[in-house]
Formats: structure tokens, sequence, C-alpha cells
């Protein structure tokens, strides 16, 4: 099961690995990289699709349930990616490259971020609330491995 989440959470971060061509195409200009990165097909539907069959090719036991757990990854990043910030995801690729999102937080809380953009990023309420959300499913994830009877054995000891 641990292995399981970390590869979910491995795959959930893989549609940001485009910021590494994005850094380099803007001369390691960040946040120009931030807002340009989503125009790769990483951050598009067909990318779920791709992690989720590349899956299904593993030879793991629980294939079917790996499998969904990375296309289903791939989707949750791309919906926060459409809700929070930035310009939104190329939902209807390969369709259209129209971006579709709510960029919540500089629609909410102002797009001024000049110099302290990192730091109002990593103390904005969204950004927290997203690690809220980590920390419950590590926490979940340390309770279920541990199961019900080693629980019971840490109160005896
Ligand atoms: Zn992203």
């Amino acid at each position: 099961m641990t292995a399981l989440v970390l590869f979910g959470l491995a795959i959930g971060f893989a549609p940001d690995a485009d910021m590494v061509p994005a850094l380099i195409d803007s001369d390691w200009a960040f946040l120009q990289a931030v807002s340009e990165h989503r125009a790769s097909l990483l951050h598009t539907p067909p990318f779920a699709l791709v992690a989720a069959v590349a899956t299904l090719l593993l030879r793991t036991r629980e294939r079917w349930l790996w499998g969904t757990v990375a296309g289903a990854a791939v989707l949750v990043h791309l919906a926060l990616d459409s809700i929070t910030i930035g310009p939104g995801v190329m939902w209807l690729y390969p369709y259209s490259e129209a971006f579709y999102g709510l960029n919540l937080a500089n629609t909410r809380y102002g797009r001024d971020w000049g110099d302290q953009w990192l730091v109002r990023y990593l103390t904005h309420p969204l950004f927290l609330s997203e690690m809220a959300l980590l920390a419950v499913a590590a926490f979940f994830a340390r309770r279920s491995h541990q199961g019900p009877l080693r629980r019971s054995n840490h109160k005896a000891v």
C-alpha cells in the first residue's frame, strides 16, 4: 500500500516535469516559466490516459488499481492547476489549445506579488490547504499501514 501511495504521489507530480524545459527556454526566469509550462502535453488529459495505460502494461499484481491511480493522480493535478493559479489547463486538447481555469489565487488575492511571489505562494491558503491534504493523507496511510493489530500492540507497550 505504501508503494502505491508513493507511486500516486510521483505520478501526481509528473506533469510539472515540464517546468525544466520551460525554465531553460525562459533563461531561468522562474515566473515566466511558471506561467508558460502548462502548454506542454504533460498538462493535458491525454497524458493522464497515457500514464494509466503505461501503468497497465506493468506486470504488477493489482495493475488495474495502479493504472486507475496513475490516471486519477494526473487528473487531480490538472484539476488543482485549473482551480488554484495560472492560466488553467488545455482540457480539450487535442481538439482545442484553449486554457480553462479559475485562477483563484490571482483573481481573489491579487496578482502583483513581484519579488514576494515565492513567499506569498508558500504562505497562501490554497498552498497551505494542499499541504494539509497531504498531511491528512500521510496520517491515514501510516495508520492503515500499521493495521489494528500493530496499533493495539503499541498501546500495550
Ligand atoms: Zn502543474
